[in-house]
Formats: structure tokens, sequence, C-alpha cells
């Protein structure tokens, strides 16, 4: 799991325990493992998933965000059909992996299903099996419940404290001076200790997911090229930019443990050339953390790019140096790199369509919205349908923008960042109750039951001072009437 600076991270979740202090009635009770359900333990997971929607690090990128998906639904439905996930935890568990901007190397299993999944460790994977193999790793401590395991085990904390404990050690872990703050003394070490799994469930979280990786039709070997690469990386470096390797020890019993299950015969071998997953990779460390120094070196970089490097490292190189020009404000420059990147990628299909968003993104930021809309294309796909929706918007059409966008809420009603674009292209049309209730859902979806009230409130108000859209008004009614349920259930989870 996570890092633990300990001296924010106590005294942040010693705010919060004193905030949620439990009336012990409402209590899980803590006897055997399992004693924690799967459903308070989503309810904790969804507590700290609302403190990680509002955080600034947290990035919903329409592109990282599908390609992750696309490594994440198949270990689901392997996990399901290996019957390692209970199809009670299929229901009550959110099962969902959220993005930080962070460029350290890490990746957690929440309470509840949730994952978090740093753009610094998509940004070293040089293979979809790598990133895979974690995510299978993670996925699999779910599975296992191991968190609630971990939760009961610890009869001195309840559940909530300790949910508040990871809360406060997340908000910390990503402090600059997080270093300095690292674990020393009895007590910081016991407290790290219920973060961290144990070995056996290290062991058990491998075995499983190199099943549930391999079922899902990715390469065993993603784990063992994935662990070489972190324990390549830990001897050289010990800055701190690897908290995975602190809170997953890397013990060379794991390592050939892993080894020796792959088929017999196979050496590591060198991952495949994979050039969607080297633009992704590409994609994530230009968007991580690290500021305009980062952005300078990728530029630099695409700048000496070898001619005779790999077509892949040579797209990946212009794709990383082009996104990083962008952020820089240097349309000029991102266009150069990406008139190059072009040929490297036309004929592979994903490939093609990566430069393609590209190509929209620029001109968007260009001003020219008109070709960000025609480059972003018609297809019902998530990146085509936010960035066109955002160019259309831009272009001053917000009726497409809102049917664009309605048609895409109506299918995927959690997209809380298509609810917050509806909202503006619909108050860009003058429709006030509706941009009010649309702002709403998109609370709703971020898990902020409270703001989302408010807005619903808002909006029955605007109803009473009179109104002509009576369906609306009527559904905002029976929205109010949902939140108001659910915000009651979060509030007595204090
Ligand atoms: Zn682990």
């Amino acid at each position: 799991m996570i890092r633990v600076p300990i001296s924010r991270a106590l005294a942040m979740a010693l705010a919060l325990a004193i905030a949620w202090s439990p009336a012990p009635a409402q209590l899980p009770s803590l006897g055997d493992s399992y004693d924690l359900t799967p459903s308070a333990e989503r309810r904790i997971g969804e507590r700290i998933a609302r403190e990680l929607f509002r955080d600034p690090d947290y990035i919903d990128d329409p592109l990282l965000g599908e390609y992750v998906q696309s490594l994440w639904q198949p270990l689901l439905a392997a996990a399901r059909a290996r019957g390692e996930m209970t199809s009670d935890l299929d229901q009550r568990y959110a099962w969902r992996v959220l993005l930080g901007k962070d460029r350290t190397i890490n990746a957690f299993a929440l309470p509840g299903g949730w994952l978090g999944l740093h753009l610094g460790l998509v940004g070293v994977t040089t293979s979809r099996d790598e990133l895979a193999s974690v995510l299978a790793h993670e996925l699999s401590h779910v599975t296992q419940r191991h968190i609630a395991r971990m939760m009961a085990q610890d009869r001195r904390q309840t559940p909530w404290v300790i949910g508040a404990i990871l809360l406060g050690a997340l908000a910390a872990s990503k402090s600059p001076d997080a270093g300095a703050a690292l674990i020393t003394g009895g007590q910081a070490a016991a407290i790290q200790g219920q973060l961290n799994f144990s070995r056996d469930m290290e062991r058990e979280a491998d075995r499983i997911g190199l099943g549930v990786l391999t079922q899902a039709g990715f390469e065993g070997q993603g784990f063992v090229t994935m662990f070489d690469k972190l324990h390549q990386a830990s001897r050289l470096n010990d800055s701190g930019a690897y908290p995975y390797l602190r809170t997953h020890p890397l013990s060379l019993e794991r390592m050939v443990d892993m080894r020796s299950r792959q088929p017999l015969g196979e050496r590591p071998a060198a991952p495949r050339p994979d050039l969607e997953h080297a633009l992704m990779a590409a994609r994530a460390r230009a968007l991580s953390s690290g500021g305009v120094e980062l952005q300078q070196a990728l530029v630099r970089e695409a700048d000496t790019v070898p001619a005779d490097a790999s077509p892949e490292r040579q797209a990946a190189t212009l794709y990383a140096g082009s996104i990083a020009a962008l952020q820089m404000r240097d349309a000029a420059r991102a266009a150069r790199y990406l008139e190059r990147l072009k040929p490297l990628v036309a004929s592979h299909r994903a490939g093609a369509r990566i430069a393609r968003l590209m190509s929209a993104e620029l001109a968007l930021a260009s001003g020219d919205a008109d070709r960000a809309q025609a480059e972003a294309g018609a297809a019902s796909l998530r990146p085509e349908t936010l960035l066109a929706a955002q160019a259309a918007l831009r272009a001053g059409r917000p009726e497409q923008a809102s049917q664009r966008l309605q048609t895409w809420v109506t299918v995927h009603p959690a997209d809380g960042t298509a609810w917050q674009w509806l909202a503006n292209a619909q108050s860009a049309q003058g429709q006030a109750l509706r941009a009010i209730r649309s702002e709403a859902e998109a609370r709703v979806a971020w898990l902020d039951y409270p703001a989302a009230r408010d807005r619903l409130r808002a909006a029955q108000e605007m109803v009473r001072r009179g109104t002509t859209d009576h369906i609306e008004a009527s559904i905002i009614d029976t929205r109010a009437r949902a939140v108001e349920s659910l915000f009651r259930e979060q509030a007595l989870e204090r």
C-alpha cells in the first residue's frame, strides 16, 4: 500500500478520528477476521475516495483512463471466471481505479475495491503485461479481503480510525518533504504495521494475481520483468521515488517464486514492442506532476531522439515532447513534434487515433475550436465525446455540446466530469435549472453528497420561484429525495 510519513499522517488521523468519533453501537463489530462486512468496508472506501476525487492531484484523463480500463476489465472478468471474486464482493465493491498525477512509482488498494494508481508507475512500465501485473496483484489483495483482515486483526483501532489513518497517509505521501518524515520509533512502526500487508498476503497476492493475469490473456512474464525493474531501481535509487517497494517488500523469495511459476524453458523475455502502450506510458510521464523541469527534459528528449531508435521509442518520445510543449504553452513546438509523430503511427489503428486526438487537443489549445471539434470526430467514445463537447462549447455551439453530453451521461450516469461539462453547456444556453441539476449529479458521482444536496435544494428553491420546466422540476424532486438518503447514510458513518 502506501508510504506513511508519520507525523502528518498521525496528526490528520487523529483530527479525523475525532471528527468521525463513532458511537459504539454504529461500529461494525470486530470478532473474527471477516466481521467487517463488505458493505461497511465499501463505505469506508467511499469516504476515502471522496477525498481523492477532491484532491488536486487526482486526474481524470480520458485517454489514460480508457487505457487502464482496457487492462482492468479483462482482469476483473478473469477473477470472476476463476472464482476469486464472489458475487457478493462483485456487487458491493466499487472496483474502480483512480489515477493520481504523482510521479512516484506507486499503486495501492483501498478498502471497498478502490485502487489508486500513480502516473509515475504507469510511466515506467514498458509493456501492458507489466502494468497489468501490478493491477492483478492489487486486485488480488482486494479479492482476498486482505484489507478487511488487516483492519480486523488490529483490535486496538476501529476500522474508521484505520480509514482515517489511510487517508492521512495518502495526503502526506504526496508532500514534497515527505522524504524527511520517514518512519521512526516504536509507535510509528506499529502504525506502519497496520498499513502494510504481511509477507504471506504479498505472496498470496502474487500467486493469485499471476493466475488472474494469465487467464486474462496477458503474459505472466509481466510479473517477472516488473519485479526485475523494481529490483534494479531499488538498488540504484533510494530517494523515495519508489514507495511501492517500501509497502510491497520485494524479497528475493518473491522474485524467485514468480520466476519459477513461468512455463518451463521460458526465460524473462524482453517485452513485446507495443506502440499503444509506449504512447500511453509516454502520456503518463508527460502528465505526471514533474513541473517545468520535467517538461523541459521531455522536450529535450524529443529534440534529440536518435533516428535509428525503434519506431515505438521515437513515437513515444515525440508524443511526450508534444504534450510537454503544449503544457509549456509552446503550441508551435508541440505541432512540430506531432507532424514528426504522425507518419510513425499512421498504419497503426490505436496509434493513429492517439495522434488525431493530440491534434484536436492542440487545435483547442490554439483557439481553433472548429478544427478541434472536427478532429475529435463523432465516435461515441469518452475521449472523443469530452473533447468534441469542449470544442463545441468553445466555438459557441453549446447546444451541440449539450446534445452529445446528454447522450453520454444517459449511458454513463456516474461520469462526474461529463456532468460538469454538461452543466457548463446548459448554463451557456441559459438553462439555469438544468445546469444546477447537472452540477448536483457531478457531485453525486464524486461521492460528495453534501454538495449535491445543497445544489438540489437551490434548484428546488428556483422551482418554487416559478418555472415552466415541469419535467425537470419533477426529476429534481426525485433526485433530491435520493441524495438526501445517500447523505444520511454517509453522515451516519461518522
Ligand atoms: Zn502487495
